[in-house]
């Protein structure tokens, strides 16, 4: 454990230097593909949906390779904020405009199944990665808090989930130990996890049911047709299926997916310990927070009782000048008692996010399966993903199909797509400020 130190994303043999690599279990490097092998399905992206799918897959007898082009959990799985949250990023309205009330009843269902799912996987394979239990939306102004309340009344009158209890201004500090916000909404459904130790956990489970993972192997060609090759620089992988699990980090190895998915960066810091008492009072009911602004601030205490706090959102490959600084600032404004704490660590990554916010499952060819976009929201639907693939390729894709159904559109832009997404986000920010 301790401070990594140096730049924000300092890479260690093919990981970032984040908190969670520093205190994960320990997990060998795995081979690098070399050859020209076969397999029933090829996965490409070893992070919580590759891992998902391969190990859905293989426990339903298909041989698997998974290639990561760098070590499992590179991207968003391995440095996101832990927070399990139920539903979806964009709001159940939003579900029911595309698909009616009825089928968003069954796409709610398959929101609890997620968060359930990661339970049973925990259970099923003795992962240890710290999963608790608890939530707070919390709402900065008046505005969010009618919108909680809304949420309330919706995902209790329509979907039938009774387990969110409204928490006014006066009871926040039950909370948080902060006087930023107007109330909040608990949801003893949503929690948090050590996400790395979890993914590594789910890994480990597919490489024991027989899956074969290979790293540092980083796919620069695909071929496609009935029988899709999959090409690194020191071999490949013919397979009847491939599933690209690549999101926000896939660059653009297929161009039908690209355009769905805008790349948006999010970024966490990490203190050191706090004395007991302070944890204490600061977040006295040990849940995962996050606020309603659409460049949120969402935070939790580790098992180590570090504050681990992420915030806003900027548009691909930018990051803050000084990140720690543009961290402490977001700190000290929830906490002013940590004004100028230390940052030892602090990172970033790449989040996918689709115009709608609905996860964009879909296939490009019959061969070809894909799921991208969680929107910030991905750690446990990811699981759903891998579920649901593994579904269709063997036989039943009723669920996955309800998702490939929905039709996504395009980020407008072309060329220019990062300046619509800075203006779009501009927008937002300027909504989260007015309040
Ligand atoms: C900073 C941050 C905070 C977040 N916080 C939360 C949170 O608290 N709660 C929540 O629910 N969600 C959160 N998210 C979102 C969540 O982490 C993602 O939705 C989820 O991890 C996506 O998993 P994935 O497997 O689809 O993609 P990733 O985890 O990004 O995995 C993709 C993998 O594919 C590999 N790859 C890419 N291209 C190739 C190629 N050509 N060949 C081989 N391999 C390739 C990459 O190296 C990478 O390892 C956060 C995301 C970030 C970045």
């Amino acid at each position: 454990m301790g401070g990594t130190g140096g730049s924000p994303n300092d890479d260690r043999d093919g990981h970032p230097a984040t908190y969670y690599h520093a205190t994960r279990d320990a997990f060998a490097p795995l081979p690098t593909l070399d050859g020209e092998i076969e397999a029933d399905i090829c996965v490409i992206g070893g992070g919580l949906t590759g891992v998902s799918a391969a190990l859905n897959l293989s426990e339903r007898g298909y041989s698997v390779v998974l290639l990561e082009a760098e070590r499992i959990g590179h991207g968003a799985s391995g440095r996101n904020g832990g927070q399990l949250v139920n539903g979806y990023s964009c709001d159940m309205h939003r579900i029911r405009a595309e698909v009616g009330l009825e089928a968003s009843k069954a796409f709610w269902a398959m929101g609890l199944e997620a968060l359930a799912e990661v339970d049973a996987r925990i259970d099923r394979h003795s992962i240890a990665c710290d999963r608790r239990a608890g939530y707070l939306f919390a709402a900065l102004n008046t505005r969010q808090m009618h919108g909680l309340e809304e949420m309330q009344e919706e995902w209790s009158t329509l979907y039938g989930y009774d387990r969110m209890t409204l928490v006014p201004r006066n009871a926040v500090g039950e909370w948080v130990g902060t006087d930023l916000y107007h109330g909040g909404l608990s949801d003893p459904g949503g929690g948090q996890i050590h996400p790395l130790n979890y993914l590594q956990g789910l890994a480990r489970a597919a490489l024991a049911s027989g899956a074969r993972f290979l790293e540092q192997s980083p796919v620069s060609r695909l071929e496609r047709g009935p029988r899709p090759v999959a090409h690194t620089k020191t071999g490949s992988v013919r397979a009847r299926f491939v599933v690209l699990a690549g999101n926000a980090y896939l660059g653009g190895l297929v161009p039908e997916t690209r355009s769905r998915l805008a790349r948006v960066s999010s970024f966490v810091g990490v203190t050191e310990p706090l004395a007991p008492d302070l944890a204490a009072r600061l977040m006295p009911a040990n849940a995962a927070v996050a606020d309603c602004n659409a460049a949120l601030d969402y935070y939790r205490l580790t098992e180590d009782n570090r504050l681990l706090f992420g915030a806003g959102a900027g548009y691909a490959g930018r990051e803050p000048l000084a990140l720690r600084r543009y961290l402490g600032e977001r700190i000290r404004r929830v906490f002013p008692d940590l004004a100028g704490i230390p940052l030892p660590h602090a990172w970033s990554g790449h989040i996918g996010i689709t115009v709608s916010r609905i996860p964009d499952f879909g296939r490009i060819d019959p061969t070809i399966y894909h799921a991208q976009g969680f929107s910030g929201h991905g750690v446990a639907l990811t699981g759903l993903a891998g579920k649901l693939i593994a579904e269709a390729i063997d036989g039943d894709a009723g669920r996955f199909d309800m998702f490939a159904d929905i039709k996504h559109r395009n980020f407008p832009g072309g060329p220019l797509r990062i300046p619509a997404l800075v203006l779009a986000m501009a927008y937002y920010k300027l909504k989260d400020r007015l309040g």
